[in-house]
């Protein structure tokens, strides 16, 4: 192969000249067409129905996209300004540390613990950790896990509190993502599959779900979703604006009605800025 053939400095040097195209951490890339030629870098889920995702034309869909779309427009960039990059569970902090996204609005629970790390705007949702069970399958209580085979994705606040509390004597299995747990709850490889009841909702009321999965009801734990910036970054108050704004001027109402709607999700209030539900 020819490209063999090319020196390590210069292929070093492609390596960054794509790092430095593909990234907009700093905001104010460069690029594109709307937004005075700015782009904004933003990370989201792919495959959560009703929060993030992507869809068959390859444009993405859901609450966190409309909210993400809304405070990247308050911030002065247009939706076609908008890069989304996907933002696993467990890289979130990371991509932001790095500055590979400018903001990230993915299912994304405010905890002391990630606290640490990263700056959240927010709270924009209240969802409570809940379990996706096969519709024949009876779970009524948290501790009724204990020995049985769960689902659940690296990194999230809901793998961490079945071991932590809920039931630590669950075989607990964790992926990378939520879909890989889906299969599994199908073919019975694992009896549940729990995150936030949220997320929970979007995948039972899918086609080709429908019948086979509910959510037990349980409200596990207060998962309150914040948008995550940068440590220190001066886009928190700016996004913590743009989200009132939201609320007030009926955006998030509709958000919610149009992207929670068809999965019959019962959603709390919106939360007011800054009131973490612990
Ligand atoms: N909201 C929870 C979390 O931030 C679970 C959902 C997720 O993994 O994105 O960990």
């Amino acid at each position: 192969m020819k490209l063999r053939k090319v020196s390590a400095a210069a292929a070093t040097a492609l390596v960054l000249t794509l790092t430095a195209t593909a990234c907009g951490g700093d905001g104010d890339s460069e690029g594109g067409s709307g937004s005075g030629g700015k782009k904004i870098t933003v990370g989201i889920k792919i495959d959560q129905p009703g929060i993030g995702q992507k869809t068959a034309d390859g444009s993405y869909e859901g609450f966190d996209v409309d909210v993400a779309t809304y405070v990247a427009k308050e911030l002065g960039y247009d939706a076609d300004a908008i890069e989304w990059k996907e933002a696993k569970s467990a890289d979130r902090e990371t991509m932001l540390e790095r500055g590979d996204v400018d903001f990230i609005a993915a299912s994304y629970s405010i905890t002391d613990e990630r606290d640490q790390k990263v700056d959240f705007a927010g709270p924009y949702l209240l969802a409570h950790q809940d379990l996706l069970i096969r519709a024949d399958d009876n779970i009524t209580k948290g501790e009724d896990l204990n020995g049985k085979k769960l689902c659940s994705v690296a990194g999230s606040t809901s793998a961490q509190n079945v071991k932590a509390e809920i039931a630590p004597k669950a075989q607990l299995q964790t992926y990378g993502g939520y879909s890989e747990c889906l299969t599994g709850l199908e073919n019975k490889a694992v009896d549940a599959l729990t995150t936030d009841d949220s997320i929970l909702a979007g995948y039972a009321s899918q086609d080709q779900f429908k019948g086979k999965f509910k959510l037990a009801g349980l409200k596990l734990s207060n998962e309150n979703y914040g948008i995550g910036v940068k440590n220190g970054s001066d886009l928190k108050a700016k996004i913590n604006t743009a989200l009132e704004k939201m609320v007030e001027d009926g955006s998030w109402e509709k958000y919610v009605k149009k992207n929670f709607g068809p999965a019959n999700y019962n959603y709390e209030p919106a939360p007011k800025i800054g009131n973490i539900v612990k």
